[in-house]
């Protein structure tokens, strides 16, 4: 089944006088437990995808549906609740609460679910900071923490609303290859044991590499739909080449506490 399907979708912006045309004729579905990264150049049009299929903006003209649901005609605050329950984001400066410790970050999305008791709330905290192997830092505030444990937490905090789809925007930019890799490899380890679908953007190679499925997109246009284990591994040999030895073994071993359903 398709959890995410655009047809011929395109986006406008205006820009005082001038129309930016950020997407062109977009059509691509997207598998329920995909591990899907979008690849291109920096202004290539990967955030303003990730906005529509996160239903934080609207297309100019085409159709989105989500889960089944067309999202098309509808305006984002119309969607908020399918946001809050069906979508998790994550983003390249993390965007936690300065004042909120990780506990109460990864919280605070779960205080709009009536139906969850705070004991009920309390534990889905626990057993999503447990997942990303956070246990011991509950009580720190994001200052506190390094830049890969500030991703976990915001990969907590999409977890913990039981989301379908995590859709995460250049979510290693701000990290160094070493921690980078460990976020990946947590995200496609959670996507392996709970099914969850995700999408990413990125133009770091090393991410791209780790992908189950790649598309391309360029001057707003899909360039390539499907790039073909082939194509992906000619990719990173050709990088390598030009780049040192940089397939290096898993990084963050360390990982989480143990991922269990
Ligand atoms: P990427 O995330 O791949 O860097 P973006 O989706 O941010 O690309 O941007 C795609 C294009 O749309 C760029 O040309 C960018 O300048 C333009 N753009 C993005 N957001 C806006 C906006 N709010 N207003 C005007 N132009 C925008
Ligand atoms: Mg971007």
């Amino acid at each position: 089944m398709s959890i995410v399907r655009l047809e011929h979708v395109f986006k406008d912006y205006s820009l005082g006088e001038q129309k930016v045309q950020a997407l062109m004729d977009i059509t691509l579905n997207i598998e329920d437990g995909a591990f899907l990264a979008i690849a291109g150049p920096s202004g290539s049009g990967k955030s303003t995808l990730l906005n529509l299929i996160g239903c934080i903006d609207t297309p100019s003209s085409g159709k989105i549906f989500i889960n089944g649901q067309d999202v098309s005609g509808q305006t984002p605050d119309d969607l908020s609740d399918l946001r809050a329950r069906t979508i998790g984001f994550i983003f390249q400066t993390f965007n936690l609460l300065p004042v909120l410790s990780a506990e109460e970050n990864v919280e605070y999305p779960l205080l709009q679910f009536k139906e969850l008791s705070g004991t009920e709330r309390r534990n889905r905290v626990a057993k999503y900071l447990s997942i990303v192997g956070l246990s011991k830092f509950t009580n720190h505030r994001p200052n506190q923490l390094s830049g890969g444990q500030r991703q976990r937490v915001a990969i907590a905090r999409a977890l913990a609303t039981q989301s379908k789809i995590v859709l995460a925007d250049e979510p290693t930019a701000n990290l160094d290859h070493k921690t980078g890799e460990g976020i990946l490899q947590l995200m496609k380890d959670i996507n392996g044991n709970f099914k969850t679908t995700f999408i990413f953007s990125t133009h770091d190679w090393r991410v791209m590499a780790m992908a189950n499925r790649l598309v391309r997109i360029e001057d707003g246009q899909l360039a390539t739909q499907d790039v073909t284990e082939e194509e992906k591994l000619a990719m990173v040999i050709e990088r390598r080449n030009t780049s040192g030895n940089v397939l290096s073994q898993r990084a963050d071993q360390s990982g989480t506490d143990g991922i269990q359903m």
